[in-house]
């Protein structure tokens, strides 16, 4: 019998030319990191996101010889160009701003680490979360992390240092478009530092960006804020917590408390056409949802707000998530419901102190 031709894998979904935008999404790297290309192949990406190394540990070994080469290959391949289409996630517990000085350069130490993998792949792009100043002052946080910013520039020849925005809880830096701006402001080298913007995140820190005017007018802020030129990535999530909540829960695109026109204007936006936009919504392991959801954002370019076949999917996805949006909108009203009962406590008391003091100013007169 003659052996049997040699098949191409074929990818799950079609990788889109047509698309005018870079639709992506996170995917894994495990087995080597030359298997996220497979993967973004897997999902029709036109970019993609990846972690360097272990998420949760400090030190990772070096990415192997044979790993970068074959890295470099399956972009070079697959039409991915790693300086432009792809965006490194870095580690959620690197804080550059933590008062604390030994882990300050603990984090610095696994940060630059993230960086020089970036530039041994080629990497043009690394994104990370600017962190918290904790229990210490903010502004001095910022200051910090603005110098470790400029150390690893200088320690580094190329990569793009892109700070994302924050959903807002605690004392996270970067919830505030301000914050981002002072950071940017003591960055010395400016043409490597950039910003990317998380829907889910920008709504849960108060942003309200969903629909398309109200995010054109998030995109102005934006600009006049830090400055249009910065806008360097997006991360694209639709949110399971309501406007202004503060918490960081991604939800499937159209599932959340944003919905689906918010994605629609991403997928219509001009200058977003040569930013990665990048997926982290929650797919339990099965990259396919990605692949949809990828789908769902190509069929959306070009689609108007009053498109009756765009009104019924907006429904359909709406519906799909309204029990979530229920149960999330009640623990929101109970948290808000307590703050402000212990905001009247605290102000009752204020008052009666005061008018202790107002009696033993009477009483000595
Ligand atoms: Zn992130
Ligand atoms: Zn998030």
């Amino acid at each position: 019998m003659p052996p049997k031709p040699k098949v191409e894998t074929a990818f799950k979904y079609q990788r889109s030319t047509a698309s005018n935008f870079k639709f992506g999404a996170h995917v894994a790297m495990a087995g080597g990191i030359s298997n996220a290309v497979k993967n973004a192949m897997d999902i029709g990406a036109n970019s993609f996101a990846l972690f360097l190394k272990s998420p949760r540990k400090w030190v990772s070994p070096n990415i192997k010889e044979d790993e970068v080469k074959k890295f470099h290959e399956l972009c070079e391949q697959h039409g991915y160009n790693p300086r432009t289409d792809i965006l490194p996630h870095g580690s959620y517990f690197i804080n550059l701003g933590n008062p604390d000085p030994e882990k300050e350069e603990k984090a610095y130490g696994s940060f630059l680490d993230d960086l020089k993998r970036c530039e041994v792949l080629n990497i043009g792009l690394y994104n990370f979360h600017p962190g918290s100043s904790l229990d210490g002052d903010h502004k001095e946080s910022l200051t910090r992390l603005a110098k470790n910013i400029n150390r690893a520039i200088e320690a580094t020849e190329f990569v793009k240092i892109v700070i994302e925005n924050m959903a807002g809880h605690g004392n996270l830096i970067g919830s505030n478009l301000q914050d981002i701006k002072d950071v940017i402001d003591m960055v010395e080298n400016k043409a490597r530092v950039g910003v990317c913007l998380d829907t889910c995140h920008s709504f849960a820190a108060g942003y309200d960006i969903s629909n398309e005017e109200k995010f054109n007018d998030f995109l102005k802020h934006f600009d006049d804020i830090i400055g249009a030129e910065y806008l360097t990535a997006i991360h694209l999530n639709d949110s399971k917590a309501p406007l202004g909540a503060n918490r960081d829960l991604h939800q499937k695109l159209g599932y959340g408390f944003l919905g689906l026109d918010v994605f629609r204007a991403i997928a219509n936006c001009e200058r977003l056409k040569d930013v990665p936009i990048i997926l982290e919504t929650p797919v339990e392991n099965d990259d396919s949802i990605y692949g949809e959801e990828i789908k769902l954002l190509e069929w959306l370019e070009g689609r108007k707000v009053d498109d009756p076949e765009y009104i019924a999917k907006s429904e359909e996805l709406a519906k799909l998530g309204s029990k979530e949006r229920a149960e999330h909108l009640k623990k929101y009203e109970a948290k808000v419901a307590k703050a402000l009962k212990a905001a009247a406590k605290t102000s009752k008391k204020r008052s009666t102190k005061d008018g202790d003091i107002t009696n033993m100013v009477k009483k000595k007169k």
